[in-house]
């Protein structure tokens, strides 16, 4: 069977959890953790790199940095995963989907205006498969309302918009090292504050709404709690996991990007006669190739694919269901506009087995696979 993923592993991951082990440290900010923080900070650029037990919850964690009240509403896309929702229902806002653009299937920049009301207080832009968000026209659009961006970037780690890394450009960017994404800590994530005026906010409601982070650096007496907070620290035994990848993290980024060019150049031919597309990297990005996929017809071929593709033991998978047409979306928000895309692209969409060390013979046999599938 070819799988559809398989969690990235370099090598020195065995080695440093044992380090970690050794260190006596096997909770969050170990020196592990610190490494990860500090990699981040000075590769992307941000003011503060922090480490989360998800990327679900560096998300909660940038919603309640927005200071949201209910009946504050949030843009977003509803072509996208639940937890970018739940993070700012969680935060007592309401959801206003936007339509997504069919070419990058991200959210589409020219319909966020229109759905803006004096209520709205933040843009959630959702980098899709790595491939960055119009950014530019989001930050003016959020800068003429006076709108907070937080960034979904969970497949967006090591991808660039106009050079900038994604998670970076908004006022939070929020990045997921789960196992299904380019770089894993088992679960984790991580949160980047690009505001400064956030950071001591930030480390207070990481840290169980103490004010400890500082106390550590020696700037309070004692530690106490100040506000309102949770516990978002990834332990350091699963940073030891990351940091591995993150020192190989140029190695694995060219390693897909080479099974994401191969698939695409092989699979060309097809999109050239109009049978499926493939997907858009507009001019302005370079993406992390975080997922490989290609949009049949309609939904009945892309289960016909499927169901083949698994006959000769390809697993290939479909997302998302748009989270306005599910239960909890109709319950916590509303869709703006006309759903264009939302809905007849996501029918479409399919993701190919892909990831880091994918096997050139599994890579050919996807590939072939298709090609009888379409009938080329
Ligand atoms: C994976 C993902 C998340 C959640 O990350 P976890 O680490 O699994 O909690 C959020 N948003 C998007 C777009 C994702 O792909």
């Amino acid at each position: 069977m070819i799988l559809f993923n398989k969690p990235p592993y370099v090598g020195k991951e065995v080695d440093y959890i044992k380090e970690a082990i050794e260190n006596q440290k096997i909770c969050g900010d170990g020196p592990f953790t610190k490494k990860c923080d500090k990699w981040m900070e000075e590769r992307f650029g941000t003011k503060k790199a922090l480490l989360t037990t998800s990327g679900s919850t560096a998300l909660d964690m940038a919603a309640f940095l927005c200071d949201l009240e209910p009946g504050d509403e949030v843009i977003l896309p509803s072509f996208t995963f639940s937890s970018t929702a739940n993070s700012f229902v969680l935060a007592g806002a309401t959801l206003v989907f936007v339509d997504i653009r069919p070419d990058t299937m991200n959210i589409d920049e020219t319909k966020i205006e229109a759905a803006i009301t004096d209520k709205t207080k933040v843009i959630c832009p959702v980098h899709y498969a790595g491939v960055a968000c119009e950014m530019d026209t989001i930050m003016k659009i959020a800068k003429k309302h006076n709108l907070k961006v937080v960034e979904d970037a969970a497949q967006g780690v090591m991808s660039t918009y106009k050079g900038k890394a994604l998670g970076t450009i908004g006022d939070f960017g929020c990045f997921s090292f789960h196992e299904t994404k380019n770089y894993s800590a088992g679960e984790g994530g991580a949160i980047l504050i690009n505001n400064p005026n956030y950071i001591e906010k930030a480390e207070i409601l990481r840290e169980k709404g103490t004010n400890r982070a500082q106390f550590f650096r020696g700037q309070v007496a004692k530690y106490n709690w100040v506000d309102f907070g949770d516990s978002y620290l990834q332990a350091d035994l699963n940073a030891a996991y990351l940091w591995a990848q993150l020192e190989k993290a140029d190695e694995i980024n060219e390693n897909r990007l080479a099974t994401w060019k191969k698939y695409y150049e092989a699979l060309k031919p097809l999109e050239m006669k109009g049978i499926i597309k493939l997907p858009t990297i507009p001019k302005e990005c370079i993406h992390n190739a975080h997922m490989f996929y290609l949009k049949t017809k309609d939904l009945e071929t892309r289960q016909e694919y499927i169901n083949f593709m698994r006959e000769n033991e390809i697993s290939c998978v479909f997302h998302y269901v748009p989270l306005h047409s599910a239960p909890a979306g109709v319950k916590f928000g509303r869709f703006d506009g006309k759903d264009e895309y939302t809905t007849s692209e996501s029918d479409r969409l399919v993701r190919l087995p892909m990831y880091y060390n994918m096997a050139m013979e599994d890579m050919n046999k996807v590939i072939n696979k298709t090609l009888e599938f379409f009938g080329m």
